[in-house]
């Protein structure tokens, strides 16, 4: 790795936007204003690669989520449900101008709460961020029912008329993970608002800050007060509060599989309706006639992007033996070629991870890894005296049984095993042998190969020749216990509408 300069953190180019809202009073955004826990107890953020204290916000307790809710019912059926959809979509495209507005801050601020390189920061923000909303405000007015042609209870032909409507699902309860927080906050709010639902949204303790930011430009942007409520806090208190509170219609969780457990069995009461989005333990296969000048950089950002943490990190790599060791030295070198330190340093390229539990995490996974016979080719260590660092790490000589082949590590840690002249079907076999179902890449010049693969692997998707390919149109979701339901596109917005079919006798 190269040597790593430190910054304290007082020297970082924060600009003055970001230090006086890192400097005001966090508070719980319900209703439309911004008010105290119920508590009075208090939250540390802290960044990750400073181990910094940056700001504090409010632990939101059951009380500030019964609140929330029942503002978010009261605005379901209030104005809200009364704004034409062309001018619902015009009040999302306001918001997602003052994300364009406010994007530099954003960044900034996204940086310095969850440690990201800047580049990845700006990248997620505007591609992802501004672009989702921006379809999801497009679909607003394109949501409509069908006629169809029945004859219930004996009539005639031309007697009876029947006709769908898709009505929003009602209130909605999000709550989301630390490793893309802006993005997890707007891929939740955009396709909930866009079909006329109201939120209440908790977002993850290490990672509360462009939450509340977003919710000043909520605020600036025109939607009624009570449509959008953020309640910062503790998952056993706040979000559980939230998944089970009776009067919240669908739990929409991107998170781990451990905690969607626990989601599913807190929604029972009620039975809301659950959408999950959860772990994953993603299989990449090269075969030997990949092009290994686009696979090894695609390898290296799989596994590595956003260091590992990353629900669809490609961690498992099955390669053809005639090549693995030309793979091995290549995603080596990218590994070396990074630059480790502060996101905000813009040269920066691979960041801290998020907490110090989770940087322990990490470490045993890589001692048990080394204790079960894998192979340490690269990294395993950690790095600098502060911040959450980490090298990344890559193993070879790993087989199907060993821990760091089948468990989600969440952390920079590549696993390759070798492949020879086994069918496809024993490769997919070996491929889908984790819990997990979320994503999956297929790197080949052999176009039926790729699509025979693709079909075999058991992921909710897989790409062919890159990995992980993201956008606002395509559906995105877990097999197994990677999750329930689908985001992103059509299938994304139909999770927050349900259907009532209406008859009518002439
Ligand atoms: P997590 O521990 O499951 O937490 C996710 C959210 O749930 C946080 O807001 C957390 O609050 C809250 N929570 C915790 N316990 C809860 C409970 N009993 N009831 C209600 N809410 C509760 O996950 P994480 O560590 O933040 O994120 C990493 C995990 O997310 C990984 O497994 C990763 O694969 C997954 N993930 C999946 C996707 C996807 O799209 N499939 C995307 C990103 C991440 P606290 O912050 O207070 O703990
Ligand atoms: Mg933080």
């Amino acid at each position: 790795c190269k040597p790593l300069i430190m910054n304290n953190s007082l020297e970082l180019p924060i600009s003055k936007e970001t230090r006086k809202f890192l400097e005001s009073k966090h508070l719980l955004f319900i209703n439309g204003e911004w008010r105290e826990s119920s508590s009075g107890e208090i939250i540390p953020v802290i960044d990750p690669a400073t181990e910094e204290k940056i700001a504090e916000v409010q632990s939101g307790t059951k009380e500030d989520v019964d609140h929330a809710v029942k503002s978010a019912r009261d605005a379901l059926t209030g104005e809200w449900s009364k704004i034409p959809s062309h001018d619902r979509a015009q009040i999302l495209h306001r918001l997602s101008d003052e994300i364009e507005a406010n994007f530099s801050t954003l960044s900034e601020i996204e940086v310095l709460d969850n440690g990201m390189p800047m580049q990845l920061a700006q990248y997620s923000i505007a591609s992802h961020g501004v672009t989702l909303l921006r379809y999801y405000a497009s679909w607003a007015p394109k949501i409509h029912g069908k006629t169809i042609p029945v004859s219930p209870g004996g009539a005639m032909n031309g007697e009876s008329l029947t006709y769908t409507k898709r009505e929003p699902i009602g209130v909605v309860g999000a709550i989301i993970p630390w490793n893309s927080p802006l993005i997890f906050a707007i891929l939740k709010l955009a396709p909930a608002l866009a079909a006329g639902c109201t939120l209440v949204l908790k977002p993850a303790e290490l990672t509360p800050l462009t939450a509340l930011y977003f919710g000043h430009l909520i605020e600036k942007s025109g939607i009624p007060k009570g449509v959008v409520n953020i309640v910062t806090g503790l998952g056993e208190t706040a979000g559980d509060a939230l998944a089970k509170h009776k009067d919240v219609d669908k739990i929409t969780f991107t998170g781990s599989t451990e905690v969607g457990k626990k989601i599913v069995s807190s929604s029972v009461g009620n039975l809301k309706k659950v959408t999950l989005e959860l772990g994953g333990k993603s299989p990449v296969v090269i075969f030997k006639d990949a092009d290994l000048e686009k696979t090894v950089p695609g390898v290296a950002r799989a596994c590595f992007f956003l260091q590992g943490q990353n629900c669809m990190a490609g961690t498992r790599v099955f390669v053809h033996e005639d090549i693995h060791d030309e793979l091995v030295q290549g995603v080596k070198e990218m590994a070396e070629s990074f630059q480790i330190g502060h996101g905000l340093i813009e040269s920066n390229d691979f960041g801290p991870l998020i907490s110090e539990n989770q940087r322990n995490r990490v470490l045993k996974y890589i001692k048990q890894g080394m204790a079960e016979g894998a192979n340490l080719v690269y990294g395993g260590k950690k790095i600098n005296e502060k911040g959450f660092f980490i090298q990344p790490t890559i193993f070879t000589e790993v087989t199907g049984e060993m821990k760091i082949a089948k468990e989600e590590i969440f952390g920079p840690v590549l696993s390759i095993e070798k492949f020879g002249n086994e069918s496809l079907e024993e490769i997919a076999k070996r491929a889908n042998s984790t819990t997990y179902g979320l994503s999956g890449s297929v790197w080949t010049n052999d176009i039926s190969i790729g699509h025979r693969m693709a079909a075999l692997i058991d992921s909710g998707q897989v790409s062919i020749n890159c990995h992980a390919a993201v956008d606002s149109a395509i559906p995105f979701g877990g097999n197994k216990q990677s999750g329930w339901g689908r985001e992103f596109g059509e299938e994304g917005l139909d999770s927050y509408l349900k259907t009532k079919a209406t008859t009518i006798m002439y």
